[in-house]
Parts: C-alpha cells; sequence; structure tokens
C-alpha cells in the first residue's frame, strides 16, 4: 500500500482517538537496529525506540531468532497449563530483581501488570487506598486511568475511589515553591499528611510510584527521596509497587532496575515494554508472601504466553551478554553532556534531566511557561532532519529522548547533530 492509503484507512477504521505524532503521521516500513524506514524509504534514526520498548535494537537477530524458534515449537497453551519458557522467564526476574521479589504473574501490557500490582496490595493489607504521584501515568484500563494523573489522557468521566495524587518531586517545577536541598523533601514528608487526612483509618494498600515518570516527562526525583516516602508508607501499613514499565532493564544507565540507584526494595513490581524488545508483555513480581497473599481463581489466556516469555528472556540475555546496563551509563553520560550544552546554547530549552538513556528537555518561554508550540515544531523539525525522539509531560512541553540501550558513540553524536540542526531551524 501506498502511505497515502494506510493514512486514509487509519483514519476510516481506526478509532480516531489513537494519538499519532506529527501533523502527517509516520508511516513505518520497516526497521533494522536503530534505524526506522518509513513507507518512502527514507531513513531515521530512532531515539525513541517505540516508547523505550526496544531495548536492543530494532529486529534484533538474536531475540527474533529465538521467537522463530518457539513459534515453531509451541505458540500458545494459556496459563492453564505450565510451560518451560514461562518458568524460566520467572526465575531469571527472580534472579535479576531486588530484594526478595521473587513469584511473578504475567500479562500483555503495562496497564495489565499495574492493574494486578494494585489488586494484590489490596488483597494483602486488606485496605482500598492507594496513594499515587501527580504528573504520573499508570496505562489505560479503568482503574490505571484513576491512577494516573495527567488530565489529557484521563478520558473516563469517573475514576475509581480511593486513588489519592499527591505532589510529586518535581524540583524545576516545585509544587511546594522550595529548592532542593534546602526543602528538606517536603514533597516526600507531605505523604504522612496525605496518609493522615484523605485516607480511611489512615492505613493504604500502596503507594504506586514510576522510579523517573515517564510519559510526564522525565520527571526525576533527588536520590533521597524514595527512600523518605517509602519509610513513611511502610509505617502506615503500604506497600510499595514501583512500576518499572519505562525504567527497567538498564534504562536509567549503571543499575538493571531505576530504583536500585537509591536502596529501596520494592513489594511488588511492574514491567513492559522494553521487557521484550517489543513483544507484547507485562510482569508483576512480588514477595511470595505478597503474591502468595492472592488466592482463588485467576488466570490470563494470553499470559506466560511461550513466545513472548521467550522473546523477553532473549532480550535480557543480549542485555547481560553485551553489558547493555553499562553502555546506558557510559552512552547516557554522553547524550547529557550534548544536552546540557545545547541547553547553554539555546533558552528555550529550560532543563534537562533523566538518568542514562533516558533523558528529557523542558522547552519554556519566559518564566518558565510550558512552550508546547516550539515543542511541536521541534518534533516536525527533527523528523524531517531524520531524527526520532518521542514528546511528554502534562504540558506537552517535553521532548523525551531515549534511544535504545546499545546505541553506540556515533549514533549519539548523529542525534545530538540533528538535534542542534534542528533548535537552530526553530529559532530562523
Ligand atoms: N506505566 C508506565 C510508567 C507507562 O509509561 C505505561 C505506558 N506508557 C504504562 C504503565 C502502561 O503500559 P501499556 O501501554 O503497555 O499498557
Amino acid at each position: 500500500m501506498k502511505k497515502q492509503e494506510i493514512i486514509d484507512k487509519q483514519k476510516k477504521y481506526l478509532f480516531s482517538c489513537v494519538a499519532t505524532y506529527y501533523d502527517e503521521p509516520l508511516v513505518v516500513d520497516h526497521a533494522k537496529d536503530n534505524y526506522v524506514y518509513d513507507a518512502e524509504g527514507k531513513e531515521f534514526l530512532d531515539f525513541f525506540g517505540g516508547i523505550l520498548t526496544v531495548s536492543v535494537g530494532h529486529c534484533n537477530d538474536k531475540v527474533t531468532k529465538a521467537i522463530h524458534d518457539q513459534t515453531d515449537k509451541l505458540q500458545h497453551i494459556s496459563t492453564l497449563y505450565a510451560n518451560e519458557p514461562q518458568v524460566l522467564l520467572a526465575e531469571k526476574l527472580a534472579q535479576i530483581t531486588p530484594g526478595r521479589l521473587e513469584k511473578s504473574f504475567f500479562t500483555n501490557s503495562g496497564t495489565e501488570a499495574n492493574e494486578t500490582a494494585v489488586l494484590l496490595a489490596q488483597i494483602y493489607t486488606k485496605c482500598q487506598d492507594v496513594i499515587t504521584l501527580r504528573h504520573s501515568y499508570s496505562g489505560r484500563s479503568y482503574l490505571a486511568l484513576s491512577l494516573s494523573a495527567q488530565s489529557s489522557w484521563r478520558l473516563t468521566p469517573n475514576v475509581v475511589p480511593g486513588v489519592h495524587h499527591i505532589p510529586n518531586a518535581y524540583c524545576y517545577r516545585c509544587p511546594f515553591g522550595l529548592t532542593y536541598p534546602s526543602c528538606d523533601l517536603k514533597c516526600a514528608k507531605d505523604v504522612e499528611e496525605a496518609i493522615q487526612t484523605t485516607t480511611s483509618q489512615g492505613r493504604i494498600a500502596a503507594f504506586l510510584a514510576e522510579p523517573i515518570q515517564g510519559v510526564g516527562g522525565f520527571i526525576t526525583p533527588p536520590k533521597e527521596y524514595f527512600k523518605e516516602i517509602v519509610g513513611i508508607v511502610r509505617k502506615h501499613g503500604g506497600l510499595f509497587i514501583c512500576d518499572e514499565v519505562q525504567t527497567a532493564w538498564g534504562r536509567t544507565g549503571g543499575k538493571m532496575f531505576g530504583i536500585e540507584h537509591w536502596d529501596v526494595e520494592p513489594d511488588i513490581m511492574t514491567f513492559a515494554k522494553g521487557m521484550a524488545n517489543g513483544v507484547p508483555i507485562g510482569a508483576t513480581i512480588a514477595t511470595p508472601e505478597v503474591a502468595d497473599s492472592m488466592q482463588g481463581s485467576t488466570i490470563s489466556t494470553f499470559g506466560g504466553n511461550p513466545v513472548t516469555c521467550t522473546a523477553a528472556r532473549a532480550t535480557v540475555e543480549v542485555i547481560e551478554e553485551e553489558n547493555l546496563v553499562e553502555n546506558a551509563r557510559v552512552m547516557g553520560n554522553r547524550l547529557r553532556e550534548g544536552l546540557d550544552s545545547l541547553k547553554q546554547k539555546y533558552p528555550v530549552i529550560g532543563d534537562v534531566r533523566g538518568m542514562g538513556l533516558m533523558q528529557g528537555m523542558e522547552l519554556v518561554g519566559e518564566k518558565k511557561r510550558p512552550d508546547t508550540e516550539s515543542t511541536k515544531r521541534l518534533m516536525e523539525l527533527t523528523k524531517a532532519n531524520g531524527l526520532l525522539v518521542g514528546k511528554g509531560g502534562t504540558y506537552g512541553n517535553v521532548l523525551r529522548v531515549a534511544p535504545p540501550l546499545n546505541v553506540n558513540k556515533d549514533q549519539i553524536d548523529q542525534a545530538l547533530k540533528q538535534l542542534d540542526r534542528s533548535f537552530a531551524q526553530l529559532g530562523q
């Protein structure tokens, strides 16, 4: 099919709310390693990886071969039967996740992973209330939309009761008007009052948070934040659910999981996106006593699918074998240096933040006014210059730069040049 035909059919046959980037949607035909090709054969350097999902490069040979081999052997069986790829992946997760996390439940998306986590915490604690953060994103089910705290994504007119959103650690726009470190982590300490004033009997099921808020615009908390807030949450009987959907698999550089930078052990962790290099999978892992509190029957038809579990294990193996957690740290530093230089050059860049290969640039006008218009134009300019980056932030004014974990020096330098050219053109 020709490009226009695909765009026309998308408009006619898909829900019109399916959001696409760019004035004219990019029609992707194929991709290899860190490059994507459109329907007319134009090449793009991919620094967004299908939303931080293509961890080890598009159509990675090792992952693709593992998928092919497993597809020929056993493609589907459902969670009603045991299978080797599912238990091997669960064992691997138990080995590489921090603390006492040991038992997994597999699903198909981050949404389901978070649904499972909250349900589990509610069952374990016999409480309903959940605390989460403003500017968070948890998925698109009824509960996950209620957990999410960005009005533009919350399509439902009603919300699930018992979800409380507290101010996040958004240092660039501190909700308390304070400055780190003299703020004394007011945002973390505030959870105490939120529990005392907005919950039933001062007890909660869980605190759910992303180590770095992804859709929120790569908002990165101070290093002491999680230790402080999780300590208070635990005092009130709550579990800590760590949403690693964007921050896992070495993305933040130097550590396999984002939360490991801050020496906090979650009770439950959730994954999706980069876990299987683009093959749909979600996972919820918990400590044995928390996991085993969910009694009765539960089922996920596609959960624990042998092909997706095989793809996930192959992806993690590539990350380990090719030392990509370290690569993310080294390349992340190079990328960050380049972005910081761009900030010096272009006043429209108000903040550069993130860790490893998860770097955001918040675009602003006078007095930090969110510059949504320039962000939209920048997206168009980067596309014209052959670079794919993402957009995010509650105000739609954050560029998200997040290449696959196997990105190399030349690609980082190429992307920085493409960004430089795009910012220069923005000012013309
Ligand atoms: N949690 C986070 C942190 C996410 O970024 C997302 C997706 N953007 C989700 C959950 C939901 O994942 P999915 O789209 O796979 O349902």
